[in-house]
């Protein structure tokens, strides 16, 4: 059996470095851990939260249950052909550290993702995407728990219904499985992804782009503009860019002719929030010890150690500002608990 903590302080387990306390804590390194911890969460019925890197949650208050951090390690050569591998990787395996293992490995696609902090299993909860590429792009499929009855299912890619920083398991799944693994179909040869501007203009000197460089470059952008949260607590990006028609697009460039939009597909666009938020005035503004972020707007930092609800409410003072001045509402990234 994992040893379970009472009383367990999560502050140095979530990115914003929110004070909270769960009343169990439990880490498991396997799947018969992960198992022998779930019967426990059932036969107790309390509230679970099950927990990669921290990295994309915000705690607004203590949880009251049992918070599982999954630690498994392993990654695995499913099946190979001339062009392709496919690698199975262990949930709580660090996402950069695979990201760095198949760059050494001569294994190409997750570059684009680098320096994305959290855990292998939390990747597909938000699709997560940067700077050109969404992990979706290259997961083939992923196993998972039913945390209600233990049994083993695995979910094709199509079945993980993946959508801009949304997946099957932050809708009608929502809080139903653990992700034990992620199989991912890597490329042999390299074909480099430039399509995001700013990783194209930082790469423009360079002769031949080897997937090397765009992950070099990727950091290098990164560290330039978001706060590194082992020093300034945060959760990345806080909201999502909101996706609306392209009729109340033009609406709104009727009044706001500089805004900044990216088309989606032939009737709808998505808005970069970080602009909405910084023309409502928010930039570097701070309240109760929470503070958006001076370079980049979208990023709500904790440089106090508050609490997540003074977060939070910073969070709810952004939403009504963006919403009076635009008629945009913002949704935020993070999961919120309890
Ligand atoms: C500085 C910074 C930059 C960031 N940049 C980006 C970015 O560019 N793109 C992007 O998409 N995200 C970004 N993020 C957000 C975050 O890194 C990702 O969402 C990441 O995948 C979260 O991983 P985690 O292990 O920390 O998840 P956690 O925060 O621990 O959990 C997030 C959610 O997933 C659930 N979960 C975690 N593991 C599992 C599992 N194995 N099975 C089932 N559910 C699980 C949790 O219950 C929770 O609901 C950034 C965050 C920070 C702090």
């Amino acid at each position: 059996m994992p040893l379970f903590l009472p009383h367990f302080n999560l502050q140095k387990l979530n990115t914003l470095a929110v004070p909270a306390v769960a009343d169990y804590f439990v880490a498991v390194h396997n799947d018969d851990e992960l198992r022998e911890a779930l019967a426990f969460t059932r036969t107790e019925n309390c509230p679970l939260l099950l927990l990669g890197g921290g990295s994309n949650i915000v705690l607004r208050d203590d949880f009251p249950g049992v918070v599982i951090q999954l630690k498994s390690q392993g990654k695995e050569v499913v099946a190979e052909t001339d062009d392709h591998v496919w690698l199975k990787v262990a949930a709580g395996e660090n996402w950069h550290q695979l990201v760095q293992y198949t760059l050494n490995n001569a294994l190409y696609g997750l570059e684009n993702l680098s320096l994305i902090p959290g855990s292998v299993g939390a990747a597909p909860i938000q699709n997560i995407g940067a700077y050109g590429v969404e992990v979706k792009e290259l997961i083939t499929e992923l196993s998972a728990f039913e945390i209600r009855s233990g049994i083993v299912v695995n979910f094709t890619n199509e079945s993980c219904r993946f959508g801009y920083r949304d997946s099957i398991f932050k809708q009608s799944l929502k809080d139903q499985y653990v992700i034990t693994s992620v199989t991912f179909r890597l490329n042999k040869t390299a074909h480099v992804n430039l399509s995001y501007p700013a990783l194209r203009d930082a790469l423009r000197d360079i002769e031949t782009v080897t997937p090397q460089a765009v992950s070099d470059a990727v950091i290098a952008i990164r560290q330039s503009k978001l706060p590194d949260p082992a020093i300034i607590p945060n959760v990345g990006s806080f909201f999502k860019n909101p996706i609306i028609s392209s009729e109340q697009l033009h609406v709104l460039r009727a009044n706001f002719p500089d805004i900044v939009s990216y088309p989606v597909d032939s009737h709808r666009v998505k808005l970069a929030a970080g602009w909405l938020i910084d023309r409502a005035g928010w930039r570097g503004k701070a309240a109760a010890g929470a503070q958006v972020h001076a370079q980049q707007a979208l990023v709500l930092t904790n440089p106090a150690k508050a609490s997540g609800a003074t977060v939070l409410a910073l969070a709810e003072y952004i939403q009504q500002s963006v919403a009076e001045q635009f008629g945009v509402v913002l949704e935020m990234e993070p999961r919120i608990y309890p």
